[in-house]
């Protein structure tokens, strides 16, 4: 379970991009985050990957005070995460199926054993005939789905993801869809970001909604009150 008890997050410029925000997301629970542009969307998704720490606040990952968490700690709970960012961070020099297949490498699984996993994550996402080929050499719409692909392949603990269905067309966003019901069906704790307030009908997930930094009402959201 993450839990953000009371967050603000404050740039160093001084913008304020969070206010006292509190949120509980537990395993098999699926969030859809709205709200418009500059609302804090990308801020609160940064804050849940350990990109930032709260400037006020508590942030617990699993029990664990996110203050505490040493670096190498971080780099742990990055792992059982899978993240699909505005930017893709595709490896060039890689072909698709080596992108998608990166997490298991560097969770040191052996090909033998998740080969068949990458390939049906790619079936999924429908890029199989395309697993030889180099990121620079395929639409947005498709290094968005290799970016997701390769998120899901661990089948990681957190789930974060921004603008999922930005550039694919309706059928394979349906089929994107229905890999996050999955991941929550398996326990895992999913949260999707979007300016697409129709999405968390379509998808039966709760919904939370910032507004200029504040989190307005919705499911997992939490009114807290001032000690005084
Ligand atoms: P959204 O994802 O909903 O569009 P953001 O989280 O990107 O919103 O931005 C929330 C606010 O924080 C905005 O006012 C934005 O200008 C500010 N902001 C975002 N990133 C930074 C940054 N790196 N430095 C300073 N201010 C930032």
């Amino acid at each position: 379970m993450i839990r953000l008890e009371r967050v603000d997050l404050r740039y160093d410029d001084g913008s304020e991009a969070l206010r006292d925000v509190s949120l509980t997301l537990e395993p098999g629970s699926l969030h859809v985050l709205t709200g418009p542009s500059g609302a804090g969307k990308s801020s609160l998704l940064r804050l849940l990957y350990l990109g930032r720490r709260p400037s006020a606040g508590r942030l617990t990952f699993f029990g664990r005070d996110a203050e505490q968490l040493s670096r190498a700690d971080v780099t742990l709970i990055r792992r059982a995460m899978g993240v699909v960012f505005q930017e893709h961070r595709l490896l060039d020099h890689l072909t698709v199926y080596e992108n998608v297949a990166l997490p298991l490498v560097v969770a040191g699984e052996a090909e033998a054993r998740f080969r068949g996993d990458v390939l049906e994550m790619l079936d999924w996402v429908m890029l199989r005939d395309k697993l030889s080929a180099r990121p620079s050499a395929l639409s947005g719409g498709e290094r968005q789905r290799v970016a997701i692909a390769r998120a899901m392949v661990t089948v990681p603990d957190v789930i974060l993801v921004d603008e999922p269905t930005g550039s694919v067309d309706p059928a394979m966003a349906a089929r994107i869809m229905s890999l996050f019901q999955e991941m929550r069906t398996l326990k895992r704790v999913v949260l999707i970001a979007t300016h697409d307030p129709r999405m968390a009908a379509s998808l039966g997930a709760a919904s939370l909604r910032l507004e200029r930094g504040r989190l307005i009402g919705g499911a997992g959201a939490e009114r807290m009150e001032r000690a005084s």
